[in-house]
C-alpha cells in the first residue's frame, strides 16, 4: 500500500519543516526525491544525505518559487532531465502577519507571489510532462487559515484560501489527462514558521484543537504521501484537513 518507488517527486521547501518531513517520507516509500530550497542549502543538503543514508535516492535542488517563470523553467528541466516527474508538492511557504492598517503592500504581494503564484508556477512547470505520461500528482499546501481566516493573517489567509481555488481549477483542466491535484491543510504545526509565536498564542492555538496537541510535520507527510499514491487515484479536487479537528 502507498508504495512510491519508481516515482519522481519534487517537494518545494523540502529543506525544512513540513516539506522536510515530506522529502522523507514520500523517500521512505520508494520515491527519487528533489529537494527544494532558495536559501537553505546545508539544511537541503543534510535532508538529502538522511535520505540517502536509509537508502533512498534524493538531491538538493536550487530554485525560488516566487521568481515565475524561472520556477516554472526549473520544475520544467529538472522533470526533463530525470525523464519523469510524477508528484509535485508544492510546499514552500512564508508567513507575514499584521492587522490590515499595518499591512505592507509589499508584503502582501511578496506573500501572494511566494504562496500563491509560486506553487502555481511550480505546477505549470510540472504539468507538460504529467500530461505527456498521462499521470502526475500535485499536491498544494495550503492551511487551516484559507479555509476559516484569522485575524492578522488577511494575506497569508488570502493565499492559501487562492490555492483552494487553484487546486480545483487544475484539477478540472487536468483530470482527463489523469493528472490529479488536491491540498492539504495543516492546522497548527511545530516548525520554524511558528517558532516565533508566544507561549500565550501557542496555548491559544491548542485550546482550540480538540485532539489537544500541535500537529507534527510527519502528521502532514502522511496525508501528502497519501495523496501523491496510485490508491488516492480517484481523488481529485479535494482538500485533505489534517489539523487536528480545529476546523471540521
Ligand atoms: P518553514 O519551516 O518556515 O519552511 C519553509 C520552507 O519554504 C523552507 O524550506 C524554505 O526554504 C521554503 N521557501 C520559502 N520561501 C521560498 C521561496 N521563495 N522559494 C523556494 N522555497 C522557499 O515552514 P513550514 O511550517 O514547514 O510550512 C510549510 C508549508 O506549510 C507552508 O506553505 C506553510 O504556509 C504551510 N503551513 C504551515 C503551518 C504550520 O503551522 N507550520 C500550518 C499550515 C500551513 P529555505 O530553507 O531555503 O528558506
Amino acid at each position: 500500500m502507498f508504495d512510491l518507488t519508481g516515482k519522481v517527486a519534487i517537494v518545494t521547501g523540502g529543506s525544512r519543516g513540513i516539506g522536510r518531513a515530506t522529502a522523507i517520507t514520500l523517500a521512505s516509500r520508494g520515491a527519487r526525491v528533489l529537494v527544494g530550497f532558495v536559501s537553505g542549502e546545508e539544511a537541503a543538503k543534510e535532508v538529502a544525505s538522511v535520505i540517502e543514508t536509509a537508502g533512498g535516492h534524493a538531491e538538493p535542488a536550487r530554485f525560488d518559487v516566487a521568481d515565475g517563470e524561472g520556477a516554472a523553467r526549473a520544475v520544467g528541466e529538472h522533470a526533463k532531465r530525470l525523464g519523469q516527474l510524477d508528484i509535485l508538492v508544492a510546499n514552500a511557504g512564508i508567513s507575514i502577519d499584521a492587522l490590515l492598517p499595518r499591512l505592507k503592500t509589499e508584503d502582501f504581494d511578496r506573500i501572494l507571489d511566494v504562496n500563491l503564484k509560486g506553487a502555481v508556477a511550480c505546477a505549470k512547470g510540472a504539468i507538460r510532462s504529467m500530461m505527456r505520461a498521462k499521470r502526475g500528482r500535485i499536491i498544494f499546501v495550503s492551511s487551516v487559515v484559507g479555509e476559516m481566516g484569522n485575524a492578522g493573517q488577511t494575506a497569508y489567509a488570502a493565499s492559501k484560501g487562492g490555492l483552494l481555488a487553484a487546486a480545483k481549477s487544475l484539477a478540472r483542466e487536468y483530470a482527463s489527462r489523469n493528472v490529479t491535484v488536491n491540498a492539504v491543510t495543516p492546522g497548527f504545526v511545530e516548525t520554524d514558521m511558528t517558532g516565533a509565536l508566544t507561549a500565550e498564542q501557542k496555548e491559544a492555538m491548542l485550546g482550540v484543537v480538540p485532539l489537544a496537541r500541535a500537529g507534527t510535520p510527519e502528521d502532514i507527510a502522511a496525508g501528502i504521501a497519501f495523496l501523491a499514491s496510485d490508491e488516492a487515484g480517484y481523488i481529485t479536487g479535494q482538500t485533505l484537513r489534517i489539523n487536528g479537528g480545529m476546523y471540521m
